[in-house]
């Protein structure tokens, strides 16, 4: 499926499974993109190479691999000419073969806008709300993300909503954003007061949302920025008064890390009167001086110790909703297993960045 031949600066076309759909791939756009574009329900998640989410089958064709898809694909895969969609340029036509998923096709909106505030969250991470140029119909489910670009960096950055899109003002999109040291977009953003700015905004990606389940505990775990994806779900489990418990663990490292503590509240004081939803905030560093009295360590080891090992929560049928730094989240993801949740019933979204990417950006 390499090869030095075929020409990658032209459009190709892409025949999936046998001529189910024939999409046009334009020159320098990835498979996935086109895929996307054309509205396909192409299985995806991280889009930069990491997570295997929307790996397919060459079956006819040349193409160009982006990044090493050996950090992802084992021997027999890449053997069976295997390829990460997201990592994949044309350079002739292709037949393709991949297994599409469950989640409803929608096609990707492609909008111009500006930043319209910047809010401090904490002293590390900022809500940015995007107000678009144009009037659109909002096709994405709370849990997804946008891709965002300004004219400063060369390639755009993935956020996820963090509001349920029916509670978002008309035009509107916020997004909390962590700042990551040495980060490319992040350092750009809290150099300087970015109101005013123009910004493209790609959307929507991904497949964390939530799961239809009727009755079964929800276990939400977040850390860090992953607050968004998960306060979005919640809003709108308040927004369909859905009829489960939810437990939701925030891990953070000091009081300083703590937000959004009002919309939990309010998420608790809206849930379904017959059902209950806990909201849990745990710290993990040991702060001279500090006040807190709550929960400490892990949350993941906390989890552990004061629900499973106390059968504190029955996590059979249960489902697991998870967001953040890609260490918490492979960790809670072992927990929940061993605790008895199905790996399948375990919906993420890893805050992959340049750092974790195989061969950077
Ligand atoms: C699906 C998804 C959803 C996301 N949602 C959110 C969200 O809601 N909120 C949020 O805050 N973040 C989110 N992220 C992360 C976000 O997309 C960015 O990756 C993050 O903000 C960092 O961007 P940056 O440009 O500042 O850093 P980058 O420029 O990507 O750099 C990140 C780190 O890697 C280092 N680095 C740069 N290049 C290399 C290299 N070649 N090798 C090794 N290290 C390198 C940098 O020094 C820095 O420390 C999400 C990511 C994904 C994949």
């Amino acid at each position: 499926m390499f090869g030095l031949f075929g020409n990658e600066k032209q459009d190709h076309t892409a025949t999936i499974n046998n001529g189910e759909a024939t999409i046009t791939v334009k020159a320098g756009d990835n498979l996935l993109k086109a895929a996307l574009e054309a509205g396909l329900a192409w299985p995806h998640d991280c889009r930069v190479g990491s997570c295997g989410t929307c790996q397919c089958v060459i079956k006819k064709g040349k193409i160009k691999a982006l990044t090493d898809f050996s950090y992802v694909l084992d021997g027999e895969q890449l053997k069976a000419g295997t390829a990460l969609a997201c990592q994949t340029i044309l350079k002739s036509d292709v037949e393709v073969e991949v297994e599409m998923g469950d989640a409803p096709a929608t096609k990707l909106l492609q909008l111009e806008g500006c930043i319209v505030r910047v809010n401090d969250l904490t002293y590390d991470i900022k809500e940015l709300v995007v107000k678009c140029d144009s009037e659109f119909e909002r096709n994405m489910m709370a849990g997804q993300y946008a891709e965002i670009s300004v004219k400063d960096i060369p390639t755009p950055r993935s956020y996820s909503f963090a509001t349920a899109p029916r509670n978002e003002n008309k035009g509107e999109f916020s997004f909390f954003i962590r700042k990551v040291p040495g980060g490319e977009f992040t350092e750009w953003l809290y150099a300087q007061d970015r109101v005013g700015t123009s910004v493209g905004l790609s959307a929507p990606y991904g497949q964390f949302h939530l799961r239809p389940s009727s009755s079964s505990q929800m276990v939400c775990m977040a850390g860090g920025s992953g607050m968004s994806a998960i306060k979005a779900i919640l809003e709108d489990c308040v927004l369909e008064q859905t009829e489960r418990n939810c437990i939701y663990l925030f891990g953070a490292q000091a009081e300083r890390d703590l937000y959004c503590q009002e919309e939990m509240k309010r998420i608790k004081e809206q849930w379904h009167k017959d059902y209950t939803f806990e909201f849990v905030e745990v710290l993990s560093a040991d702060i001279e001086g500090s006040t807190w009295t709550g929960p400490t360590g892990f949350v993941t080891d906390y989890f552990k110790e004061s629900y499973i090992d106390t059968s504190a929560i029955d996590l059979k049928d249960a489902q697991g909703y998870l967001c953040g730094p890609p260490p918490m989240i492979d960790a809670a993801i072992k927990l929940l297993v061993s605790g008895g949740i199905d790996e399948e019933s375990i919906y993420y979204d890893k805050f992959l960045d340049a750092s974790s990417i195989p061969g950077g950006r």
